[in-house]
């Protein structure tokens, strides 16, 4: 398996009642750590000077939806794969618990506040999805409620999507096993015992719940203008090399266009330029004049 397909490999296909069990957490491909490292680097740079076009274009935008269960790595991908672009035309939008002021308008309220601008990147650390999830595990809303949730996102989505936002939605897939060993070394790593919280422990007993969640999530709102993507996460670097490899295909396939110049560059070259270039011509005769003065 080569790089270039991981968009189909993990791609889920549209219309179709794949589950996350039918996906293997602990796949690499072929891949070698360290030859992952060096294509991340690669790019992290291709990635970075994608986003600079898309910021000049100003027509379109990229929203990219990370879900996952605790620890399963949304804040490794924030920091590895998209921590290398401009910060001035991305954003990473948190969603926790909503608070009372969210939850007294529609779900999708706080949501909206956070779409990307034309020429912006907008990352969701958890999203609009959280309410057929958690809300659906926990039964947070009656059933009637959630239900008519799937529906009313890809409304959503379809609005965004025709309006110039391209949207990507990745869930980061761990094992039980990985979760386990991942919130032990966090209890062993003073810089991350501070992310350690007791419902991380007690949320494992719903993991088959939020398992059935996300398979009904993956089938229901899966449109071709908002797919979903389920990427093997027990291997950091794998899924940073996955993720970063289909932000870049999407990027390229959206073919942005950077404006033209809208002065006449001869012009201004002639205008300004022509005059600096002269003075500063003008100046380096003088220095050399006055080195030989001295000798
Ligand atoms: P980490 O992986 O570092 O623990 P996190 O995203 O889990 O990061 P936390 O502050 O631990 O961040 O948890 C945020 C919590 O907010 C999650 O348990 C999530 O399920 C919950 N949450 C997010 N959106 C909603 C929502 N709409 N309704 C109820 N709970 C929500
Ligand atoms: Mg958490």
């Amino acid at each position: 398996m080569t790089g270039k397909h991981y968009v189909e490999d993990f791609r889920v296909p549209p219309g179709s009642h794949t589950r996350l069990s039918d996906f293997d957490p602990d796949f690499k491909g072929r891949h070698s750590k360290e030859k992952a490292l060096a294509k991340i680097d690669a790019l992290r740079e291709k990635m970075d000077d994608l986003q600079q076009k898309l910021f000049a274009e100003r027509k379109r935008s990229l929203l990219v939806c990370l879900q996952a269960l605790d620890a399963g790595g949304k804040d490794g991908v924030v920091k590895h794969v998209i921590g290398s672009m401009n910060p001035d035309g991305c954003r990473v939008a948190n969603f926790k618990e909503p608070t009372q002021e969210e939850l007294a308008h529609d779900f999708l309220w706080r949501i909206e506040a956070q779409m990307p601008k034309r020429g912006e990147i907008a990352i969701f650390n958890r999203s609009h999805y959280e309410d057929v999830l958690v809300v659906r595990v926990h039964n947070l809303v009656p059933k009637a409620v959630w239900s008519q949730r799937y529906g009313q996102i890809n409304d959503f989505e379809r609005r965004h999507a025709a309006n110039g936002t391209v949207i990507l939605k990745f869930f980061l897939h761990i094992s039980k096993d990985e979760q386990l060993k991942r919130f032990e070394q966090r209890l062993d790593d003073p810089a991350k015992r501070w992310k350690i919280s007791e419902s991380d422990y007690t949320e494992r007993e719903y993991w088959d719940d939020y398992e059935r969640a996300y398979d009904d999530v993956l089938a229901k709102c899966n449109a071709e203008q908002a797919p979903w993507f389920v990427i093997p996460a027990n291997h950091k670097w794998f899924r940073d090399v996955a993720i970063s490899e289909i932000i870049v295909a999407t990027l390229e396939s959206m073919n942005i266009q950077v404006p033209k110049p809208t002065v006449d560059l001869e012009e201004i070259r002639r205008k300004y330029h022509s005059a600096l270039d002269e003075d500063k011509h003008a100046k380096a005769g003088h220095r050399r004049r006055g080195h030989a003065a001295h000798r």
